[in-house]
């Protein structure tokens, strides 16, 4: 039994679920589990229709843009038209809509409802594609499966319930077939919905690998393989032919996007291959993250995270940085569900660097401003370097400002832009 995700690039447009499809054809392994994502940037604009992010108009423009974007895939796939898909569909579409023009409760839970649609609309329409071309597919709701508890918008897994899920519901369909499911989103045992985070098909798909113990998992991508750069922002990439677990396990939590940090825990527990390969050239062999001693080729891995922000707390009081202090500022964190990508203190202000966010940046000023000063800086760029050399550091920083560092032995994070601090 093997695990196969494709994520929102490889569904974007009519063509690509055709050749996502073939590739699922070509498989001679079944059961097979198919772990899709959101066609293209659907997340994106789902997170524009959230309660509250954006004006009764620009809601409107949203929402046909979504209906539109969908429609024209289903037209390309089905010529002849498929009735049912149709009003499964518009039902969906209908959802969001109602979803969206509703009163904003909480911001967390608001975006699961809704966000989470876009997987359910992928999945709907490749499943019925699959089973127009005669393919033995089952169309499987996640959220019966994946339980994690209520932190909405980051989902914690309840791997008990879970597993217990997955023998008793997933195992009985897998059966000769291809089973295909939606990633990112999961649901609460007492059947509300919740996301596991940005970009978290990837851990879907691991989760689902571990409970059901599969042979192997493979995360099909628009690139060759694991590559020691983003190649949107470096020419020079290279590809990694292994990588130990480990090693990608730091990789994902630094920021590679090519995986989803939480992704490799669960199969390396289960010491399950995971395989990364071309959707676009599916024959080429990929990278392969494994048990390995180290990675190779050995080469410097560079990690970018763009439109971070660093903020600077510092106490009204002028106290110091001390225990107090942290905790209030980890628990409005915590709380309000910000992930912190770099931090440091000195004696009196506490620097972190995270997603630029401005609903959730705005809660923390709320939580946080009475007591605190917050002062920050915005278009920063978060750099990693694994194994990084001097040389290599001056290459890629240039000749821009650097508000903040961090090294250790292996890596370096580096904070750089060239704008000035404004206060809050
Ligand atoms: N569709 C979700 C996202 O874009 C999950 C994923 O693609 O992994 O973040
Ligand atoms: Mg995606």
């Amino acid at each position: 039994m093997k695990v196969f995700k494709f994520g929102g690039a490889s569904v974007n447009s009519a063509e690509a679920v055709r050749n996502m499809v073939s590739i699922v054809r070509q498989e001679p392994t079944t059961p097979l589990l198919v772990v899709v994502s959101a066609m293209g940037k659907t997340t994106n604009l789902l997170e524009k229709l959230v309660p509250g992010v954006v004006s009764p108009n620009e809601r409107t423009t949203h929402l046909s843009q979504l209906s539109n974007y969908h429609q024209q895939i289903i037209d390309e796939l089905f010529p002849h038209g498929c009735s049912e898909l149709h009003n499964a569909i518009n039902g969906m579409l209908q959802r969001i809509a109602h979803l969206s023009s509703a009163v904003p409760t909480s911001y967390n839970y608001d975006y699961d409802q809704i966000v989470s649609y876009g997987e359910l609309l992928s999945t709907t329409i490749i499943a019925a594609y699959m089973k127009e071309l005669g393919i033995n597919a089952v169309w499987v709701d996640v959220r019966k499966l994946i339980y994690t508890d209520s932190t909405y918008r980051e989902g914690r897994v309840e791997w008990k319930q879970t597993s217990d899920n997955v023998q008793s519901k997933l195992l009985p369909l897998m059966h000769n077939n291809i089973v295909i499911t939606q990633g990112f989103i999961a649901g609460t045992a007492d059947g509300s919905t919740t996301t596991l985070g940005r970009e978290g098909s990837d851990y879907s798909a691991s989760i689902l690998s571990f409970c059901l113990g599969a042979e192997s998992m493979t995360i099909w991508k628009d690139v060759a393989g694991f590559l020691n750069a983003d190649p949107k922002f470096f020419s020079n990439t290279v590809k990694i032919d292994h990588l130990p677990y480990n090693e990608a396990i730091e990789l994902a939590y630094y920021g590679a996007s090519v995986i989803h940090p939480k992704t490799v825990k669960p199969i390396q527990n289960k010491s399950i291959n995971l395989y990364i390969k071309s959707f676009v050239d599916p024959s080429m062999p990929g990278s392969t993250i494994g048990n390995f001693d180290s990675i190779s080729p050995q080469t410097p891995l560079y990690i970018f995270k763009r439109n971070q922000i660093l903020i600077s707390i510092l106490p009204k009081d002028f106290s110091f940085i001390a225990e107090d202090n942290l905790q209030t500022i980890f628990a409005a964190l915590a709380h309000i569900g910000i992930r912190v990508n770099l931090m440091q203190n000195s004696a009196l202000s506490f620097s972190l660097c995270i997603d630029n966010n401005e609903v959730l940046i705005n809660q923390l000023q709320e939580i946080l401003g009475d007591h605190y000063h917050l002062r920050y800086n915005t278009d920063l760029e978060l750099i990693t370097i694994r194994y990084y050399t001097a040389n290599v550091i001056q290459q890629i920083v240039g000749n821009r400002q650097v508000l903040l560092q961090q090294r250790s032995r292996i890596t370096a994070q580096l904070v750089v832009s060239d704008t000035m601090s404004i206060a809050l």
